[in-house]
Order: C-alpha cells, then sequence, then structure tokens
C-alpha cells in the first residue's frame, strides 16, 4: 500500500516499526544492559520509537558470532557462486520491501519518499546484485618468479569487519560497506548512526530470510562513543571502516592504533568545488549548482559547498541561480512536492543556522534563504550566499546542509588554486565545453573524484572516497571490493631447483 494519504498535502500512514532489539547470531536480542534509546523523526521533533541502546557487552557479543560465523561457519567457506546466490536473493527480499524501507528512512533521516522508493532503495538491491556478480570472481595471480620458484597469490576475505555508518544515507551506506564485505567471504558488525537505526535493523530480519547464515551480519544500535568507540577498539576485529566526520575519523584511526591495528577505511568530511567557465550554458550550470548543494538537504559528503564562477557570466548566472532556487520547495518527505525534506536532527539544524549566522557577521551576503521552515522539524531553506571570502568558516568548513557560498574567479589557474585550497579532497564538478579546460582542471584537482558537466554521477562500478583529509580507501566498484580481501603469497621450489 502507500504511504501517503490522498485528499490531503501530507499526511502520512506512518510504517509500522517492527525491529527495535539489536541483531546478533540471527537473533533479535534486547541489549546487555537493557538500555534503550529514543530515535526522533525530524518532521516534528517527536520520538518515533526507542531502540535498544547496545554498548561495548553487546559488541563483545556481536563479534564472538562474527568471529565464530568466520573461524567456523560456511560463509567464507562456500563457493564465490553460493554467496552470490544469497545475495541475489537478499536483494530480491529488498526489492519486495521498498516502500516500506523509504518510508522508515524518510521518518528516521528526513529523506524524500519519492527519492528513496525510486532511487536509494532500488539502487541498494543493484549494488547487492552488482557484488553478487563479483563473488564468484575473486581470484589471484601466478607469479613469474625470478628464480626456480612456483609462486601464486591468493586473495583471503580479511575476516570480521566493523562497519560504522553515518545517517545521511542509512540504506545506501550500510549496503555500500556491507556489500563488498559480504562478496569477499567477511562477516561483520554493523553499527548504524543513533540518528537512524530503524532501516538497519530491518536488514538484518531481510538477511536472515534471504538464507544469510547466522553470525555474518550482525547490527549493533547505539552511539558512538560507546558501541562505535568498542568496535573501532577491539581486539579481534580485522578491519573498521567508518563513514562520517573527519573528527570522529581520527578517534577511529587512534583506536585501531592503539588496540590491534586492524585495517582502517575511512570516508570524511568535504568542501567540495564547484567550477563553472565562462563558456558554460548558465541555465544548465545553475541547475547544476543547486542540485550540487541542496539534493539530500546538503547533507551528503560530496556536496559542491564552494562554488566558483568565471567573471565574464558571473552576474548572469547569480541571477539565475536566485530565480531557480525558488524551485527547491522545503516541505514533508512524504509531499510529492518537497525537494528538501527536514535536516537529521536538532543539533545539525542548529548547527546549520549557528553557520548561518556566521556567514553574515562575516559579512557574506545572503542571496536567498537563511531561516529555519515551519514551527516545527528541522526544516531550513535554501541558503546561497555571495561574497564569499576564501578564508571565511562558510567556505572552509563542511556544514553539512543546503548552504551553498559562491565565490569568483578570472583565470583557470585561479580556479584551481581556489578549488584546491581546503583541507579536504572528495569530490569537484567542472563546467565548460572546453575539452582542454576540462582535461587540465581534472588533473589539477586534488579530489576522489571529478564530474565534467555533471554532478553525484554515481555509479556502482565508478568507485569513490577522498584525497587529502576527506579519507581513503573507496566506496563502490572493484576497489571497494578489494578493501575487503587480503593477498597471501604462496611459494614452493619447483622440483630438484636450488632453492
Ligand atoms: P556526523 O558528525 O555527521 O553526525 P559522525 O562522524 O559523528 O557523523 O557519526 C558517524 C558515525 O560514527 C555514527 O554511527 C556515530 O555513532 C559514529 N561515531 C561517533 N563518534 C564515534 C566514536 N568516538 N567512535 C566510533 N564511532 C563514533
Amino acid at each position: 500500500g502507500s504511504y501517503i494519504e490522498e485528499n490531503s498535502a501530507s499526511p502520512v500512514k506512518l510504517p509500522t516499526i517492527k525491529f527495535t532489539k539489536l541483531f546478533i547470531n540471527g537473533e533479535f536480542v534486547d541489549s546487555v544492559s537493557g538500555k534503550t534509546f529514543e530515535t526522533i523523526d525530524p518532521r516534528t521533533g517527536e520520538v518515533i520509537a526507542r531502540v535498544a541502546e547496545g554498548d561495548k557487552e553487546d559488541v563483545d557479543l556481536a563479534v564472538k558470532a562474527a568471529r565464530q560465523a568466520f573461524d567456523d561457519g560456511p560463509w567464507p567457506r562456500m563457493s564465490g557462486a553460493e554467496r552470490g546466490r544469497i545475495m541475489m536473493k537478499y536483494a530480491d527480499l529488498i526489492d519486495e520491501h521498498i516502500e516500506e524501507l523509504a518510508a522508515l528512512d524518510a521518518i528516521d533521516a528526513g529523506k524524500l519518499f519519492s527519492g528513496g522508493k525510486a532511487v536509494d532503495i532500488p539502487n541498494v538491491a543493484r549494488l547487492l546484485r552488482y557484488y553478487a556478480g563479483a563473488a564468484d570472481k575473486i581470484h589471484g595471480e601466478v607469479l613469474k618468479m625470478s628464480r626456480e620458484l612456483h609462486g601464486y597469490t591468493l586473495r583471503e576475505p580479511i575476516g570480521v569487519s566493523g562497519h560504522i555508518i553515518p545517517w545521511n544515507f542509512p540504506s545506501s551506506m550500510f549496503f555500500m560497506m556491507s556489500a563488498p564485505a559480504l562478496a569477499a567471504g567477511c562477516t561483520m558488525i554493523v553499527k548504524p548512526a543513533e540518528q537512524t537505526p530503524l532501516s538497519a535493523l530491518f536488514y538484518g530480519h531481510l538477511a536472515k530470510q534471504a538464507g544469510m547464515p547466522d553470525g555474518v551480519i550482525n547490527v549493533i544500535t547505539g552511539y558512538g562513543p560507546t558501541a562505535g568507540a568498542a568496535i573501532a577498539s577491539h581486539m579481534d576485529v580485522d578491519k573498521v571502516c567508518f563513514t562520517g566526520s573527519t573528527e570522529v575519523g581520527r578517534k577511529i584511526m587512534q583506536a585501531a592504533a592503539t588496540s590491534n591495528l586492524k585495517q582502517v577505511s575511512l570516508e570524511l568530511g568535504g568542501k567540495s568545488p564547484l567550477l563553472i567557465f565562462d563558456d558554460a550554458d548558465v541555465d544548465k550550470a545553475a541547475d547544476l549548482a543547486l542540485l550540487g548543494i541542496l539534493y539530500n538537504k546538503g547533507e551528503i559528503c560530496v556536496a559542491s559547498s564552494r562554488v566558483f564562477v568565471q567573471e565574464g557570466i558571473y552576474d548572469e548566472f547569480v541571477k539565475k541561480l536566485k530565480e531557480k532556487a525558488k524551485d527547491w520547495v522545503v516541505g514533508d518527505p512524504f509531499d510529492p512536492r518537497s525537494r528538501l525534506g527536514p535536516q537529521v536532527d536538532k543539533q545539525q539544524f542548529d548547527k546549520i543556522l549557528s553557520y548561518i549566522e556566521h556567514g553574515k557577521r562575516e559579512g557574506a551576503s545572503l542571496l536567498t534563504g537563511g531561516k529555519p521552515v515551519g514551527k516545527k522539524g528541522y526544516f531550513i531553506e535554501p541558503t546561497v550566499f555571495t561574497d564569499v571570502k576564501e578564508d571565511m568558516m562558510i567556505a572552509t568548513d563542511e556544514i553539512f546542509g543546503p548552504v551553498m557560498s559562491l565565490m569568483k574567479f578570472k583565470t583557470i589557474d585561479e580556479a584551481i588554486k581556489k578549488a584546491n585550497n581546503t583541507k579536504y579532497g572528495l569530490a569537484a564538478g567542472i563546467v565548460t565545453k572546453n575539452l582542454d579546460v576540462a582535461n587540465t582542471v581534472s588533473r589539477s584537482i586534488r579530489a576522489g573524484t571529478i564530474w565534467i558537466n555533471c554532478y553525484f554521477a554515481f555509479d556502482n562500478d565508478c568507485s569513490y572516497g577522498g584525497y587529502k583529509m576527506s579519507g581513503f580507501g573507496r566506496h563502490l566498484g572493484m576497489e571497494a571490493l578489494h578493501k575487503f580481501l587480503q593477498v597471501k603469497s604462496v611459494v614452493t621450489p619447483i622440483y630438484n631447483s636450488p632453492w
């Protein structure tokens, strides 16, 4: 059935909350402490449900289950094809629950229901199928040794992996981190963000339905400094995979270093530039710039939060941007007219508004927006600042909200220099019809993804991740699969060789 009732602008038939306990070794269980925490609906600020609050003891139980499933269980031992078959079934089950899952992310994260239904959730199923198809194509190499030795490599799963997930894409991030790990034959503990635990628990349930052996996927809901930190510092976790803020990423790496030197991959913050050159179609460029900062209400690590426009088209661009920003309607994520839902929680809402105030105090001009919308919930207007200087906080810090900083440039060299003037390096966009400009700029920008005449052009086969303080390791593509594999070299003398 539909979650949008007829005859009304936005009233919603909320999804039933079926799963609120920890998912360990194939069972839903209370936390050892018996504690629970509230998950809040950002549309209203009201409580949706109370969810089990996992902590160190619960992480210990989950790691034990994952360890056993890895050391003695069938998952890493079955053929890649067989793992792939179960992952395909998992994908089919997700497809059967698209609306329910999209609705859970809408009430928990304020994400557009239409977007979840059309893009996020169907793509989660496609992502599982992509890696399912890779599961039986994992192999090493035969080596051409310099002496009379026979050598080859095996690619083996890294073991038990811990996945610490952010709240901005609760479903996509769950599987960007878990699907390649599953294909590799790893077992895992997944900790969703405390703001958005609901869909993750549902994915635990569907894993079991798909025939995933117990202990392969364990879901621990809870807070970062407790449950998250317990994963990062656990002696029996072989890898920790984290997506979130640069500040927490640093803590994860420290915890890994001081515990068992587990492998780490980090996908962290960004302040990605979008460079628009004089020859661009101004109308299209303005659309792209707004998409780049307003999609998912700016809560996206690759958001184009710094927009640099060449001086010849600057004035026209500003005019278009102001007009077009009106099309980005803020409203209930279930209302088909809405293009931005609420920010995820009160903390983010306050943080974004305080950056806006700071921008005004520093002397930037508000072209549009800048205020909250409505009396309840965490809605903020699409906001664009002009007269931004490179050293203002709104130009240097990741705001993680619908706030664009617009700046001007004269030459290509100046554009490159300004684009690279950041501690981050996640993505960049270039808008030009000039191939020389596009090629030169894409090679000069230090970022993991360059989008030319497009933005957010994601594909499951195209990896992305950070340069500089945006982290290391890659999501998506074969790069992400290799993160969960390690190489073993096997060497033996050829018969009678004097090795
Ligand atoms: P944001 O700043 O965007 O809210 P965070 O980086 O704080 O994102 O959170 C991303 C994920 O990291 C969440 O699942 C959160 O619970 C977790 N987390 C936060 N602090 C820690 C920590 N000290 N150790 C491990 N995980 C943490």
